[in-house]
């Protein structure tokens, strides 16, 4: 079968035949991959950053937001059956530590966990790919043409969820305000999470007005506005992937202020730590999901306005991964493959 994969000996990404897996043990499901989305982690991998190979390979199948419809389910698989459609988790889980025992693998304390398509996991970018039914979320039929979405999501729902928590609801606005900075996939979705959970939000990003991410968000009704106008905020998530973005979203923190880390590089920035303690304010980072953030994701995903999230996904053929690992980022804020 077909493979996109980052090869470690001469550092490309290439198409690759792979045997197609042939056993589907105690547990497990086979199917077969629909949709394959690509994000800024990908990218990073395929530029072999982020990523390391399965022990004793030399190569990693890329892809961690995925769709398939199941061909075929292994011994003591009762709740899905071949036909089911599932979207797959992306961390599994070390031997050692109690919140990966506990099924919290987003929150491993020893940092052996595994990722697929990322961390000595292979990814889903291939026809077919073989999981166990542990990790798999099962999407209805009506979800099928935005679910690829739901990965993305759950990261947003999990961030959205410990800003929530850490805040102590003394909100500077009535009602409360957030700030999201960065029009991507994963500031739209915040916005949209944000949205429904209450908050008056603006997004802030470096694309224009007219941009087709800001058009997305105006389809929405969320204002958007540019970095330096950003408005004062009782929660902010930063999806933006600049330090300098994190240096003015602490800018826009009101007191008792809650912001969440997601996107910025590996950089480092001027920060006014001492407002944190002056202004009781939290800053903190979040990665990855649980399934009870995959759930959200899922219901979520089935109440916002389907015209937004359609108009966010930009649907492109399983050959166009060169563009879409490697080439300039466009202006949609998720590329998908479709693989069949
Ligand atoms: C994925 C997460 C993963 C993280 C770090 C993100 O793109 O959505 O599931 O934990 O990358 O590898």
């Amino acid at each position: 079968m077909r493979a996109v994969a980052v090869n470690f000996e001469n550092h490309k990404v290439e198409l690759r035949s792979v045997p197609e897996p042939d056993a589907v043990g105690d547990g497990e499901v086979l199917f077969r991959v629909h949709q394959i989305g690509v994000c800024g982690t990908d990218r990073e991998v395929a530029g072999i950053r982020l990523v390391q190979p399965p022990p004793g390979d030399s190569h990693l199948t890329i892809g961690h937001e995925a769709l398939g419809q199941i061909v075929a389910t292994g011994s003591n698989v009762d709740s899905l059956q071949p036909g089911d459609w599932v979207v797959p988790m992306v961390r599994r889980p070390c031997a050692a530590c109690i919140p990966c025992s506990d099924g919290r693998s987003d929150l491993c304390a020893s940092g052996d966990y595994v990722e697929r398509g990322i961390v000595r996991l292979h990814g889903y970018f291939s026809d077919y790919a073989v999981d166990d039914r542990r990790y798999l979320l099962t999407v209805p039929a009506g979800l099928l043409d935005v679910a690829i979405l739901i990965e993305p999501l759950s990261a947003v729902e999990k961030a959205v969820a410990v800003a929530l928590n850490m805040h102590n609801r003394y909100y500077s606005f009535d009602p409360p305000r957030a700030l999201v900075l960065g029009a991507g996939t994963i500031g739209i979705l915040a916005a949209l999470v944000l949205r429904a959970r209450g908050f008056d939000v603006a997004v802030a990003s470096l694309e224009e007005r007219d941009h087709p991410r800001g058009r997305v968000l105006e389809s929405a009704g969320i204002p958007y506005t540019t970095v330096d106008r950003a408005p004062q905020a009782d929660i902010v998530i930063e999806a933006a992937g600049s330090a300098d973005a994190l240096t003015n979203g602490a800018r826009s923190l009101e007191r008792n202020g809650v912001m969440v880390i997601l996107g910025a590089p590996n950089a480092t920035a001027a920060f006014p730590y001492r407002d944190l303690i002056v202004r009781n304010q939290s800053l903190i980072g979040s990665v990855n999901a649980s399934m009870e953030s995959f759930e959200q994701a899922l219901a979520d995903l089935a109440r916002f306005d389907r015209r937004v999230l359609d108009a966010m996904i930009h649907r492109v053929r399983f050959d166009d991964f060169e563009r879409s690992l490697l080439g300039p980022l466009g202006p949609y804020p998720k590329i998908v493959h479709m693989l069949v």
